[in-house]
């Protein structure tokens, strides 16, 4: 059994199966302490040509789903290896709470095994063309195949089951990935391409190139041989990659102001703990982290002295303690933008509850109330510790202050009420309803995508392939 990495600091770009150090290099900082811990090489433009070639060449050698399926398990099977390995690593990079990069990286294992089971599952179906006039006498049928080179873009806060839910899909559906993960979180995804060239994965079909955002997004969308991308990420560089593709596949998946209603006949212990636990996961830092919490007027006042209470029980600490539940922003720079909003929205009348403080990354979790819709820790995306409390009265009402939004990812909904949850499930407008849960609730297998600014089309493995592979039809004409 293996369970150390032959790689380190400083970090290659991984292309056609082989490591590729470049003299251009950027720091890695322990999110804790905001000290240099490592360093990544920086793809140039020959570099993102060379993977793209290398991905393009992979996709001539044959990769049947039942290898796919092999390579995908036992690649699985190394994580779990390597538990100790990526976990730290998570912590170290991400700054988040030791225990909650275990579950992230339990997670990304289930990933990966979904995704080998997808494998085996790539179908077509037949197509009655005979039920036409005048084709009588043809048969039809459709098969999946690959779309081909796809570009992967992925974000800072999960960077290993983010990443597998892009390569775990695109590898499934017989493609090859391009991958370029955050700038800031990068070696998790260094460490899983390790892991899947170790599992037996051809070369070529998975390359990672590191690097500045901006530039390599420029090179791939310029390449024409890249067949898709795959981004997830924040509605500014979405929106850009989508103008850039042109014609090509896009998914994206984006931001969220994640709204939570929490009606008067819900079991409150239920809503405050669900809202507390799921509001400052990850610091906030999460795209369906709870952020606009609606509560119905009769039961406000005891809901914010409970939400109060079970907040400030929260240990905010170094990522590597077990104890901790709330570790640092990902830069003092993000921490100081979320205490501005903070401030401003006190400013502008909102009540502070509790928190507010801010100490370098890490800001305390924080409860605002007296809330109104166009402050921006409402509006948009705060992506901090950070919940908005809001009474309401009315279902119809609160339904309109959820749907005020340019975003659509998720919801979440406290009712016992069966008919007011179906209204809702009817009339909010989302990818996804929680209810009696709050909005913050992911599965792996599930479909998982936003409407709106939230982005287009799916992932969750199975609904990743349908994206990732494209319709073929066949006819016989007999
Ligand atoms: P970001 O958009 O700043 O960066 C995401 C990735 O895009 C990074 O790899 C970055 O280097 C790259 N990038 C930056 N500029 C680029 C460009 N011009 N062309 C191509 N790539 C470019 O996002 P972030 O700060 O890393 O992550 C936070 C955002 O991600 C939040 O908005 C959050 O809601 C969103 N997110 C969404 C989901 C989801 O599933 N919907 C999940 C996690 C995070």
């Amino acid at each position: 059994m293996k369970d150390q990495t032959s790689l380190h600091s400083p970090y290659g770009l991984f292309i056609n199966g082989a490591w590729q150090h470049t003299e251009d290099q950027i720091d890695i900082l322990d999110k804790s302490t905001s000290q240099k811990a490592a360093s990544i090489s920086v793809a140039n433009r020959q570099h993102v040509h060379q993977a793209v070639s290398s991905a393009q060449q992979a996709l001539k050698q044959a990769f049947a789903p039942y290898e796919r399926y092999t390579v995908l398990m036992r690649a699985a099977e190394l994580i779990k290896e390597r538990r100790d390995l990526f976990a730290r690593t998570l912590a170290m990079e991400v700054g988040k709470p030791i225990r909650d990069s275990y579950g992230e990286v339990d997670r990304a294992t289930q990933t990966l095994i979904i995704c080998a089971e997808e494998a085996k599952r790539i179908h077509g179906e037949g197509i009655p063309v005979e039920a036409a006039p005048g084709s009588e006498n043809r048969m039809a049928f459709s098969i999946r195949v690959p779309v081909g080179v796809i570009a992967a873009i992925t974000p800072f806060n999960v960077p290993l089951n983010l990443v597998c839910h892009k390569i775990g899909p695109a590898l499934a559906g017989g493609n090859s990935v391009v991958l370029k993960p955050s700038e800031v979180t990068p070696i998790v995804s260094l460490l899983l391409a390790e892991a899947l060239a170790e599992a037996g994965l051809p070369a070529g079909r998975l390359n990672v190139i590191t690097g500045h955002g901006p530039q390599i997004g420029e090179w791939l969308t310029e390449d024409a041989r890249v067949q898709m991308f795959s981004f997830t990420g924040s509605m500014r560089v979405g929106q850009w990659l989508r103008q850039r593709a042109g014609i090509r596949k896009v998914a994206l998946e984006l931001g969220n102001n994640s709204a939570n209603i929490v009606h008067s006949d819900c079991n409150l212990d239920q809503a405050v703990e669900m809202v507390a636990t799921k509001g400052f996961n990850n610091a906030g830092q999460v795209c369906i982290s709870v952020q606009r919490v609606y509560v119905h007027s009769d039961i406000s006042e005891l809901f914010l002295a409970k939400l109060k209470e079970r907040t400030e029980r929260f240990i905010v600490g170094h990522p590597l303690e077990l104890t901790t539940d709330v570790g640092p922003m990902i830069s003092v720079k993000e921490a100081e933008r979320v205490e501005g909003w903070v401030k401003e929205a006190v400013e502008q009348g909102a009540t502070l509850v509790t928190g507010g403080e801010r100490r370098g990354p890490y800001f305390t979790p924080t409860i605002l109330s007296d809330v109104t819709a166009d402050m921006k820790v409402c509006r948009q995306e705060v992506f901090g510790p950070v919940v908005a409390v809001e009474v309401y009265s009315d279902f119809d009402e609160v339904i309109a202050k959820v749907n005020d939004s340019d975003y659509g990812l998720q919801a979440g909904l406290f009712t016992k009420d069966l008919n007011l949850a179906m209204k809702a499930a009817r009339e909010i407008e989302v990818g996804g309803l929680i209810i009696n849960d709050a909005s913050a609730y992911r599965v792996d297998a599930m479909p998982y995508g936003g409407v709106k600014n939230s982005g287009t089309g799916k992932e969750g493995p199975a609904y990743a392939l349908e994206e990732m592979t494209e319709l073929k039809l066949v006819v016989i004409n007999l």
